[in-house]
């Protein structure tokens, strides 16, 4: 906007300017362009002066034609005016604006605003029809109705028959027809064309340029590069560059610039925003479907990362729930004791344990009937045994217990009974099978009650059959049999001790008194004195549960972290997937970018694709791993549990593998000029 003074050495000629009331749209003073080819090693490498210092003026409403040899600097003339290419010296005023001040993305905006190009080799998106095509640069300048401006352009250049036709689908001519179209799209003040008729068959060429004509004549500026004499006759003026500097500059015709400026009004721009999200959401799904394969790929490590989680945290809550349920079923109000070593500094290490005895445990029973906190006893046994019936046999656990183990430890048969208090004395041959036992030597629809079976080569009638306790991640539960403690000691195991004994306790309340009732008692019996500590201990089921799902705990926060790593594996596998994507489509960025897309346009698409992959793969991957965790669990026999709030963690945290990942090559695709991007091979 601000006209300030340009350099000395162009004082003069913007006098003539001014004084001859010319209306310039654009203004260059000792234009230069530098290139520093990367390849030659650094020190010496060589400069190209492509520009050399070209100062210029060019009328509102002209129609210039830039001539001169190959390489002499005419492209990059244009893409410096154009604004694709930023200059290395000199100074430039579009309309009145100086570009110095301007930062990117209002160059970007300039460009949108005011300029229309069109490329020797067309540049039209592939896969893209021709109204799409056409639209494209009014979506991003957010223009109302693109489509329908598209088809309208279209008709003006001739193309209302090829609305639908992807540039493959057309010549070289018609595509260029379209290129024109789409430079018209923004109703710029000044279209840049750059050999728009050398790849055409000439006859094309005369309708593309009485095109550029006929908008010339409605007060179009227009520039053309071009080494077709018969093209430049038909402009206003005809300049010469030689070696990157101007070697002549002609009038051919008379120039009458138009009455009124083009402006549109900027108000209505910017407006329709929704519009640019859903044009970033389309190319995302368009890219994603064009390349099938790298996407399954993609997505694949998210599926994984993303199932192992949910599988991990459905597994790992379910393991710990049924645990917690196994243990509450034993009985809150139970006190275990067991033999220990006392925690003196001498090294016994365990190996003279004072174990219980039966006496011990009869001993215990008279005390129990004289307190009132305490309710019964019991001793347990137990080691592997073979359990043998007709051809059949099974390895499985032996428990020899008393008959008060049946109400201790809810194991109430669902078939048959327990065995009795004088049946346990008198050292009786009677057995409860656990279900898995039943199954595996009896088959599924049996009743074994009353069957005879050989435990160890010992002959057992069988009088019961277990309720199921269902099998946790570290045991089956179901594969055991209970028999009478004495039986177990003395006839099966070869036992002069008990492993441990329960007792049980009449109310949770009660626990602590009763555990020192306990304690003193079992201290008298066993005459240890006021030095000495215990040589056993009283546990508590609570005790034991918390220690369980604290290891529970630690587990499946292992099993997360290992999740999580894969999550992360996924996540890297997506960025180098979009790296290729960008890579891969660096022209295109640099099309669009020349089109009028902002930085934050290129960002949103490839940030928006690789959230599609995260989501995709986040879906699946939450079925995948609930479905792995049901089949683990119908296996294993594990409850599996799958709390909401990790589905919406996944999700979450997909999304945000998306958003992470996807940022650094989104931001580098974003970062790339348009003429670098354009060039890019
Ligand atoms: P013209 O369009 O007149 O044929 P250009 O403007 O394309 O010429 O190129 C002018 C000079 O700058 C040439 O010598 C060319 O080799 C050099 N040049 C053009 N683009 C690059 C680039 N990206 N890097 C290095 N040198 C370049
Ligand atoms: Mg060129």
């Amino acid at each position: 906007m601000v006209d300030r003074p340009l350099c000395l050495e162009g004082q003069r000629n913007l006098a003539d300017v001014v004084a001859n009331n010319i209306d310039a749209i654009i203004r260059v003073r000792n234009l230069e362009k530098a290139y520093r080819p990367k390849s030659s090693s650094p020190g010496e490498s060589v400069e190209v002066r492509a520009l050399d210092g070209v100062s210029l003026d060019i009328e509102r409403g002209d129609f210039v034609a830039i001539m001169g040899p190959s390489g002499s600097g005419k492209s990059t003339l244009m893409q410096i005016l154009g604004l694709l290419d930023r200059k290395s010296g000199g100074e430039y005023l579009l309309d009145g604006e100086n570009i110095e001040a301007l930062d990117d993305d209002a160059i970007a905006e300039l460009r949108s605003r005011k300029i229309g190009f069109i490329f020797q080799f067309f540049n039209l998106l592939p896969r893209t029809t021709s109204t799409d095509n056409v639209a494209l640069p009014m979506l991003y300048a957010g223009r109302p109705n693109p489509t329908e401006r598209a088809r309208k352009l279209l008709s003006m250049v001739g193309l209302s028959e090829r609305l639908d036709h992807k540039p493959h689908q057309l010549s070289g001519g018609q595509q260029q027809r379209v290129a024109i179209a789409r430079s018209l799209a923004n109703e710029p003040a000044i279209i840049f064309a750059d050999e728009p008729t050398g790849n055409i068959s000439s006859e094309q060429a005369n309708e593309i340029l009485a095109q550029l004509q006929a908008l010339n004549d409605e007060g179009v500026t227009i520039v053309v590069v071009t080494h077709e004499p018969e093209v430049a006759e038909k402009a206003k003026r005809m300049i010469v560059l030689k070696d990157g500097k101007l070697l002549s500059d002609t009038r051919l015709k008379p120039n009458h610039p138009p009455k009124k400026k083009l402006e549109h009004v900027r108000e209505e721009l910017r407006k329709f925003q929704w519009k640019r999200v859903q044009e970033n959401l389309r190319m995302a799904f368009v890219a994603l479907s064009l390349n099938k394969l790298r996407t399954a790929l993609a997505t694949l490590g998210i599926i994984i990362g993303i199932a192992s989680v949910v599988a991990m945290v459905a597994i790992g809550v379910g393991a710990k729930d049924s645990l917690q349920k196994q243990l509450s079923s034993l009985g809150t109000n139970l006190l275990t004791i067991i033999p220990m070593n006392p925690k003196t500094s001498d090294m016994s290490l365990g190996r003279n344990l004072r174990r219980f005895t039966i006496e011990d445990m009869y001993d215990l029973n008279r005390l129990i009937k004289s307190t009132n906190t305490l309710s019964s006893i019991g001793g347990v046994v137990s080691g592997n045994g073979q359990v043998i019936y007709g051809d059949k046999n099974t390895t499985t656990r032996i428990v020899g217990a008393t008959p008060s183990y049946e109400s201790l430890q809810n194991y109430t048969p669902i078939a048959g009974r327990f065995f009795s208090e004088e049946e346990s004395s008198s050292r009786r041959r009677v057995v409860l099978l656990g279900q898995t036992v039943v199954r595996n030597i009896f088959g599924e629809d049996k009743n074994p009650v009353g069957s005879v079976v050989r435990i160890n080569l010992v002959e057992f009638t069988v009088i019961g059959v277990l309720s199921s306790k269902g099998a946790n991640a570290f045991q089956d539960q179901d594969d055991m049999v209970i028999i009478p403690l004495e039986t177990a000691m003395f006839r099966v195991l070869g036992r002069r001790y008990v492993d441990y004994l329960l007792v049980g306790v009449k109310a949770e309340t009660m626990i602590d008194s009763a555990t020192e009732t306990l304690r003193e008692h079992i201290r008298y019996r066993r005459k240890l004195g006021t030095q000495s500590g215990d040589d056993f201990d009283i546990r508590s089921m609570n005790e034991i549960r918390d220690t369980i799902s604290k290891s529970t705990e630690i587990m499946s926060s292992l099993l997360a972290s290992i999740a999580a790593i894969s999550l992360l594996v996924g996540g890297i596998g997506i960025m180098n997937v979009m790296l290729v994507s960008v890579k891969e489509r660096t022209k295109e960025i640099g099309l669009r970018k020349a089109l009028g897309a902002r930085r934050q346009d290129i960002l949103l698409q490839f940030l928006i694709e690789a959230t599609l992959i995260c989501l995709l793969g986040g879906t699946l991957g939450i079925f995948i791993g609930y479905s792995l965790s049901l089949i683990a669990s119908s296996v294993f026999h594990w409850s599996s549990i799958l709390p909401i709030g990790s589905v919406v963690l996944a999700f979450v945290f997909s999304v945000l593998v998306g958003v992470v990942f996807g940022l650094w090559p989104a931001k580098q695709a974003s970062d790339l000029s348009p003429i670098e991007a354009l060039r890019y091979e």
